[in-house]
């Protein structure tokens, strides 16, 4: 039976390079893939940039309404038609950026099609609180395999601290794309309390009104 997969972990913790390698993996082999991702995302615009310089187009973006089934079912045939060859598998990166629709759609893919979908993405946005679609991935996903990285400390890092300029912030919008107006470091749980004043998500709300505590411990020494 196919799967869907979801490989998680904080910025920085190499999901678009695994991604590529997986691509790659097939294709060697003989095997055809679809490449997507969330249009939410204008980092990258149409393509997958792995930090180790790698980039590569996506064969389809996802955007709001998409159905992600039907989605890929159009683009499946498109492929087919043209190499005579189904495809394989389905990559999606950014995944945290679906829908609870969308991601369900990814898991229908897999039980009704029998292709099978591996999703990258970041689990908690930086207030620690799960991205919808991640969280959904969360709890549909046969498969969950964390990607790691290191926090400056040299911890394993699992949260992902904001920075506007060289100060950590804990308030404003869940979505702010890296390299717009904020930069994203990946923390360790101690190093993240130390920078937030110890609070985690529960004691706040993306995008709402805060109680004043911000940057109270916000700054770097
Ligand atoms: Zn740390």
């Amino acid at each position: 039976m196919a799967k869907l997969y979801f490989r998680y972990g904080a910025m920085n913790s190499g999901k678009s390079t695994a991604l590529l390698q997986a691509a790659y993996n097939y294709e060697e082999r003989g095997h055809s893939v679809l490449l997507a991702k969330p249009a939410v995302d204008t980092k990258g615009d149409r393509h997958i940039q792995s930090r180790l310089g790698v980039a590569r187009e996506v064969d389809y973006v996802i955007t709001g309404a998409d159905d992600s089934y039907d989605l890929f079912q159009r683009h499946r045939a498109e492929r087919l038609a043209a190499d005579k060859l189904d495809v394989s598998c389905l990559l999606v990166d950014e995944a945290q950026f679906l829908t609870d629709a969308q991601v369900d759609g990814l898991l229908r893919i897999a039980l009704l099609e029998g292709i099978p979908v591996l999703a990258y993405g970041i689990r908690t946005d930086f207030l620690t609180v799960a991205f919808p679609g991640s969280r959904r991935l969360l709890e549909v996903a046969h498969s969950l395999e964390e990607l790691k990285t290191i926090c400056r400390c040299g911890r394993k890092a699992i949260f992902n601290g904001r920075l506007i300029g060289d100060r950590f912030t804990f308030d404003g919008a869940q979505v702010a794309i890296d390299g717009e107006e904020v930069a994203y470091e990946s923390l360790c749980g101690v190093c993240y309390l130390q920078e937030s004043g110890g609070v985690l998500g529960a004691g706040r709300t993306a995008g709402g009104d805060r109680d004043g505590d911000r940057d109270r411990d916000g700054g770097r020494p």
